[in-house]
């Protein structure tokens, strides 16, 4: 058979076709000015309607899903997300409306928008948002932004930003990116921040404290209050990464820990599905010393209307084109409003439960780097494989045939044979058993039969690749051998 859609291109073969013109055409060139013309056509398939649908079902068949699998994908919050949301994200008044519609045209959506602020605000405890950021990283250099104009504007130069070393890569990327310099905080014995080793950094250079909460391993920071108050005496901001907000809904706010801001990750918390890479949403809360630093333009309201206020004379200007990625914050609107405080918070203790159910469950086998109750998601250590010569990458591999999306690997940086276990609340005790058995039974193989372990996946159409090279030069042909197995499995 065919494996490519370009080998299944046959000339002159379309999937739909137009009636014959009845009007004179204009030549193209007329319409289009002469630079922007292809000198060649595109090098597309020709293909039926059936092939393409044939051909992007295939593709998703072979492709591991939310919907189909059990995606215990640490820090990322790779929960069920309720199909209601995408219903109403697509209705076509949300859907199809314009960007450029005047205010006074999308008075309905402007109100959604600003309650989505308000219900953000209620749920951090902190005094304002923006929608803008279109993903947490994004969200990161928009607070960074922001710790940089507040010292601007207090005419200090500070150009340090202090980051644990447990933080995900984007925090010292996005501070980097922003122009100061990263010094990075050693965790202590319970992969806490080190109170001491806090006090020993901060000196008149330091412009904020960013920290995640709970913190990459799961675990919550006890203490968090003296934390930020050592900070805010010395003049310095604490910012939340809020990328896991999953395990505090309902429950504490980051407001009351003292947060000068933080950005939140909608796309993980607030359901929209997010395997694929995007769209996403990293609105931005701030308290009340921050908010004239928000990016423009601001939702307003003027007596019964919602207005864009476009000016702000200290905000670090637009970070996104118009409000950011609606179609996110609509799902995230319907999700808050579905569920509402007392869901919410279900969700929280229901994620806390499940992560902290297999983190017993698996304790005998692969116990978590850190002991004590974890939060939403927990970090294993798979290092008594390795006197098997097996890895947690092969582990993660194997854990595939099996039907289950393999957790994060190799991550934090302060866990050796690192799996980052996030169940979620949207997966029953069964899955979290047969997920557990699985882990075991690998574990009795990387005894038994390395090699095999070693060589996984064995039932997939693509087995072990060279990592690099596969990124390097893709061949996405269909392994014949592979499919037998696939179709077998
Ligand atoms: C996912 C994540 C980020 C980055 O968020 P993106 O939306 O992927 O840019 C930052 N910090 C933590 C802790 C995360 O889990």
């Amino acid at each position: 058979m065919k494996e490519l859609i370009f080998e299944r291109s046959v000339a002159g073969r379309r999937g739909y076709r137009l009636p014959p013109c009845d009007v004179t055409p204009r030549p193209v060139a007329e319409l289009i000015p002469e630079e922007h013309l292809r000198q060649h056509a595109p090098h597309l398939p020709e293909v039926s309607e059936l092939d393409v649908v044939r051909h992007y079902t295939r593709l998703s068949q072979l492709n591991f899903s939310v919907d189909t699998h059990c995606y215990p994908l640490g820090s990322c919050t790779m929960k069920y997300n309720p199909k209601l949301n995408d219903r109403i994200a697509s209705w076509s008044r949300f859907a199809q409306m314009h960007p450029l519609h005047p205010a006074s045209c999308s008075q309905g959506l402007l109100r959604l928008l600003d309650e989505l602020e308000q219900l953000l605000c209620e749920i951090t405890g902190m005094a304002a948002f923006t929608l803008q950021p279109a993903a947490g990283a994004q969200g990161e250099l928009t607070g960074l932004k922001i710790i940089r104009a507040y010292h601007r504007a207090k005419r200090r130069a500070r150009t340090t930003i202090l980051i644990p070393d447990s933080a995900h890569g984007t925090n010292p990327a996005s501070a980097a990116l922003s122009g100061f310099r990263v010094v990075e905080l050693k965790s202590n014995a319970q992969g806490l921040i080190d109170v001491g080793e806090l006090r020993r950094h901060l000196s008149h250079d330091v412009a904020a404290l960013m920290l995640t909460n709970p913190n990459t391993l799961g675990l919550f920071e006890r203490d968090i209050l003296a934390i930020t108050a050592l900070c805010h005496e010395h003049g310095a901001l604490v910012y939340l990464d809020g990328a896991n907000m999953h395990a505090l809904l309902g429950l504490v706010k980051p407001g009351e820990m003292g947060v000068d801001l933080l950005q939140l990750n909608l796309h993980k918390t607030f359901s929209t599905p997010h395997g694929g890479g995007g769209p996403g949403a990293g609105p931005v809360g701030v308290a009340k010393a921050l908010e004239e630093f928000l990016p423009t333009p601001r939702l307003r309201t003027r007596g019964t209307r919602y207005v864009w206020e476009e000016r702000g004379k200290r905000s670090i200007g637009r970070v996104h084109a118009f409000y950011g990625n609606v179609g996110v914050l609509v799902r995230a609107y319907v999700y808050i409003r579905t569920l509402g405080k007392a869901g919410l918070e279900r969700v929280s203790r229901a994620a806390i439960i499940n992560a902290n159910y297999l983190m017993a469950k698996l304790a005998g086998t692969f116990p978590a780097a850190f002991p004590g109750p974890c939060l939403h998601e927990f970090v294993a250590t798979l290092k008594s494989l390795k006197a098997h010569g097996v890895t947690a990458w092969d582990a993660a591999k194997r854990l595939l045939d099996y039907g289950f999306y393999a957790p994060t690997v190799y991550f934090p940086l302060t866990v050796e044979e690192a799996f980052m276990i996030e169940p979620t609340e949207t997966e029953s005790k069964e899955t979290l058993d047969a997920f557990a058995a699985a882990l075991q039974q690998i574990a009795e193989e990387a005894k038994s039969d390395p090699e095999m372990v070693r060589q996984a996946p064995h039932r997939l159409p693509v087995h072990r690749v060279d990592d690099v090279k596969a990124a390097r030069e893709p061949n996405l042909r269909w392994d014949v051998r592979g499919h037998k197995q696939f179709a077998k499995f």
